[in-house]
């Protein structure tokens, strides 16, 4: 593994002052989809330093193996995120019944919430990263035999392309 850093941009909190463009050495900021070039990015940093909405940081370019846990540990996981994905979905089906309510409105927080940490759990069992092979291989089991009609395939596939 090596020590190389590359530049990521936080969207939600940037301001598109475009300081970062100004200051990059070799554009690699300067591009079409907003998502630093890793190609171009050589880690200097120096976008990192301007960014006035704190926007940027550096990460390792390859990140090391996930640690592995035990698979009761994993199943134990899995489970409650099960669980917290049934919470949420009835949560969502009756706020959409209750709409411009205050009950209604107490609902969605609360889908929201659990959609939360059921993600906090993913990432638990197994699925922090999204390079990981864990991954990969819970998308190629999506893809093969969707959870429900309207599993969103194509974009599933699309993923995987992406995914290195
Ligand atoms: S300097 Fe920061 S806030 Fe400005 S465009 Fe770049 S990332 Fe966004
Ligand atoms: S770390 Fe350096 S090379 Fe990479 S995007 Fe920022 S300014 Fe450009």
């Amino acid at each position: 593994m090596s020590n190389k850093k590359i530049a990521v941009r936080n969207l939600r909190l940037c301001t598109k002052d475009c300081l970062c463009l100004y200051v990059c050495p070799t554009g690699a900021t300067d591009t079409e989809n907003s998502i630093i070039d890793p190609e171009k990015c050589i880690g200097c940093g120096e976008c990192a330093l301007a960014c006035p909405s704190a926007a940027i940081s550096l990460v390792p370019a390859d990140y090391p193996e996930q640690q592995p846990k035990t698979n009761i540990v994993i199943s134990a996981l899995n489970d409650q995120a099960q669980r917290k994905s049934s919470t949420e979905k009835a949560a969502s089906q009756i706020a959409a019944l209750m709409a411009d309510c205050g009950l209604g409105y107490l609902l969605e927080a609360m889908a929201r919430s659990e959609r939360l940490v059921t993600e906090d759990i993913m990432r638990e069992a197994g699925y922090m990263l999204p390079q990981s092979s864990n991954v990969r291989q819970l998308l190629e089991e999506l893809v093969a035999n969707p959870p429900t009609p309207s599993f969103p395939i194509e974009t599933a596939k699309k993923l995987l392309k992406l995914l290195p």
